[in-house]
């Protein structure tokens, strides 16, 4: 045990062959084949920047006129098939600017540093560039700016390429929801490795064993390789149907797709063709992050003519907060970018929304809730409007969609498909149907439910049910839906309506089932005795407490922004600290005495939604039993990394023994929330020099239904540390002092 365990923590570099950061362009591992090196005489001229901008002012021109027409519609990247080869036929580029391609810098222009404008077929290599760059940012929004400069020269250029673009800056094939997933195992990787470039299997693996990333081991390795041929550059949309038939089949075929396409690997592809293939790109680029960039990059394009793409961040300011908006909203809606792409490039932005609709089949963003730390913020919050209690079930959110041919979908709330999950609830779903419905969106908890006593049972026997391949025959844990929304009915999408006619029109569709379907039990009631009473009678029902959401005003299905339209009132909240917060593990501390061999402590973070970045908030040892401690260490075990992420923010003394991925999210309790010189939870929000940190935080569970960047996030952090009794007494206590300053 303490053999593999060891291997989690960061390696002492001594002697390693392989860096264990990767490095920066200037010293980025050169291929240096004679083969691959064009001999001095052929290369192109290098021409001076005059001489380049007059030039490329023509072809600017030109391109505009014939290739570039973004706004007519794109054909899909099927249509016009590109093999790697394709990239040879063009005229030569040289290969400085293709090494040298560089989207962050501030005189990037979409055209002009477009190297492959005149083949119109984006080479994987900027792609891959791109991305060696943003590796190596450190701030969030130049990360972002960087990507969208990429974009705005592929909607330009060759805006076929910007669906692949798109999916590989996210390392995604399709939409999340289809499931189709790459997670190529790393022997497979290393022996296409092996094979592509003669090191042997035992160096690969003791290097990546160094490492901790076999991307970087692959470059390396390609470094040393001599080839007789050299093959045919790789091009972005060529690499990405590829992977897409790697993570179709499987067994030997798989290798040898790795190794076609490995082999034609130059400079930093290597690196990202292999973190591709991991499942791990490292590049710190998700979802919101991706989506901004779209969107800046949007803006750009529309702009390049007349502004630097360096001063539209200012120039253009509302209109990219707008279409980010647009974006946004639109991709909760309908989270397919197959479909979002193509009308990003042909419509105007204000039609995004409409041209990209919710339909059954195609799981929407689920509305969240904010914490509250007692009834008495509910009156804060909602006073004067018209509101409702529900009970809050713990059981795991289920999003039901019906389609026009009657087929059942269940999503998760990471939009999972967990339809193979329930076939019980399938086989029953024709009972809640009270008025003849063609298709449905309803949002639920489903609950693991006790068929004798007739009563709710704890999540705990829920998450012993079976996930996979499960067999109707074989259920041991019955469930109960518990129904609290509807979002589409019969065609017609309901999220701009408010609850109460989403409400309405839920009770006059569907009816409850006794033990099968039920609806949320609920109560409308402004008066602040009823609701906490409800909150008493909710946890004697076996509920969390309750959601209180507003009826009529401000009362929509909100899903890109974060509303507060959505209280939790947590029975928990009736102690000390209310909420319990969901964290992400950063990193690992070597277990001492009985801990020996495993991780003993943990380094937690919560997320910045506003700089997308994941701010230390403490150490953890406590809450785990020893068997929580095996887990854990083998689970992290797996996502250890050589270093901190650009967008970890933490003291220096609270380095960790090994950091990891952000994979993991983990529900936590503690005393109270106090504000830290070391820890930067929400610093900014509440102190500009200090974060805030948990006092005796205790392990509850793992929250494996919530991404990391659904953590609890910094302003709820911030909130949570305001509620608290003695902090509010205390700014009462300074509010007086300052108003009495002021007669004294
Ligand atoms: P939390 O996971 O603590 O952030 O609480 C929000 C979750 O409570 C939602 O994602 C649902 O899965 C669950 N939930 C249970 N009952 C309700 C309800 N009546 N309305 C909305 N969400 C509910």
């Amino acid at each position: 045990m303490q053999k593999s365990i060891t291997s989690f923590f960061k390696p002492k570099t001594e002697g390693a062959e392989v860096p264990v950061t990767p490095k920066k362009e200037k010293s980025a591992p050169k291929i240096i084949t004679k083969e691959e090196s064009p001999p001095e005489a052929k290369k192109p001229k290098i021409k001076s920047e005059d001489e380049e901008d007059t030039e490329n002012i023509k072809m600017e021109t030109s391109q505009d006129e014939t290739k570039v027409q973004p706004k007519t519609e794109p054909k899909s990247p099927a249509a016009k098939k590109v093999t790697p080869m394709q990239l040879n036929s063009a005229a030569p580029v040289s290969q400085e600017e293709e090494e040298n391609y560089d989207p962050s810098m501030e005189t990037y222009h979409p055209l002009k540093h477009a190297y492959w404008k005149a083949k119109g077929v984006t080479p994987y290599l900027a792609l891959a560039r791109t991305f060696q760059v943003i590796e190596e940012t450190k701030g969030r929004l130049k990360m972002i700016d960087t990507l969208s400069n990429f974009f705005c020269s592929v909607m330009l250029v060759s805006p076929e390429d910007l669906l692949p673009s798109v999916y590989l800056s996210i390392n995604q094939l399709a939409p999340a929801y289809e499931g189709l997933e790459l997670g190529v195992a790393d022997t497979t990787l290393m022996k296409a490795i092996c094979k592509a470039t003669g090191r042997n299997l035992a160096h690969i693996k003791s290097q990546t064993h160094l490492t901790g990333d076999l991307g970087i081991v692959a470059e390396q390795s390609r470094v040393s390789q001599r080839m007789m041929f050299r093959p045919a550059p790789l091009n972005l949309r060529g690499v990405f149907q590829k992977l897409k038939e790697v993570a179709k089949i499987s067994g030997q075929s798989k290798m040898t797709l790795v190794y076609d396409v490995f082999v034609a690997c130059r400079l930093s592809e290597a690196r990202f063709f292999i973190r591709s293939l991991i499942g791990k790109l490292r590049i710190g680029i998700a979802e919101q992050s991706l989506l901004t960039a779209l969107a800046l990059a949007l803006v750009k394009k529309n702009h390049h003519e007349e502004c630097k793409l360096n001063k539209v961040g200012d120039v253009y300011k509302d209109e990219i907060a707008e279409t980010t908006l647009l974006l946004k909203t639109t991709y909760c809606q309908c989270p397919n970018y197959d479909i979002i792409i193509p009308a990003i490039l042909k419509y105007d932005i204000k039609e995004l929304s409409t041209r990209c609709p919710m339909h059954p089949g195609m799981p929407l963003r689920p509305m969240l809730a904010q914490p509250t730390k007692g009834v008495h913020e509910v009156l804060e919050r909602f006073g004067g409007m018209h509101i409702t209690c529900e009970w809050k079930y713990d059981g795991e959110r289920a999003q039901i969609h019906c389609n026009e041919q009657g087929e059942i979908s269940i999503f998760s709330r990471n939009s999972e498909n967990n339809t193979a999950k329930y076939p019980d609830l399938i086989a029953r779903s024709k009972n809640f149907i009270k008025k003849p419905v063609e298709t449905y969106i309803i949002d639920s908890e489903i609950v693991a439910w006790d068929v004798e006593r007739k009563q709710i049972l704890p999540f705990q026997v829920l998450s012993t049910r079976k996930r996979k391949n499960v067999d109707i025959d074989e259920i041991k844990v019955q469930v109960c839906v518990y129904i609290f929304d509807l979002l589409y009915i019969n065609g017609m999408a309901l999220v701009t309506k408010p609850l109460s006619e989403r409400r309405k029109l839920l009770l006059e569709h569907f009816q409850e089932v006794e033990g099968e379907w039920k609806f949320a039990t609920a109560l409308n009631t402004n008066d602040m005795d009823e609701v906490q009473q409800f909150l008493e009678e909710s946890v004697k029902g076996n509920c969390e407490g309750l959601m209180v959401k507003t009826l009529d005003e401000e009362a929509t299905y909100e899903i890109a922004k974060r509303s507060r339209n959505w209280l939790k009132l947590k029975k928990d909240y009736l102690s000390n600290v209310g909420d319990s917060l969901d964290l992400v593990v950063l990193g690992g501390y070597r277990g001492k005495g009985r801990r020996t061999g495993t991780f003993g402590g943990f380094l937690l973070a919560c997320y910045d939604a506003e700089n997308e970045e994941y701010q230390s908030i403490c150490k953890i040892g406590t809450g785990f039993t020893d068997e929580d401690l095996k887990v854990h260490s083998e689970s992290l075990g797996k996502s250890v990394i050589s270093g901190p992420k650009s967008y970890y923010r933490y003291d220096s003394s609270l380095e960790p023994d090994a950091w990891f991925e952000p994979v993991q999210v983990w529900e936590v309790k503690c005393a109270d929330l106090s504000l830290s010189p070391i820890h930067r939870a929400a610093i900014g929000i509440v102190d500009n020099e200090r974060g805030i940190s948990l006092r005796f935080p205790r392990f509850i569970r793992i929250r494996d239904d919530k991404s990391s960047e659904n953590a609890t996030d910094a302003q709820q952090v911030a909130n949570m540390y305001q509620s608290q009794d003695q902090v509010k007494n205390n700014q009462k206590i300074c509010t007086q002092m300052d108003m009495e300053s002021e007669f004294y």
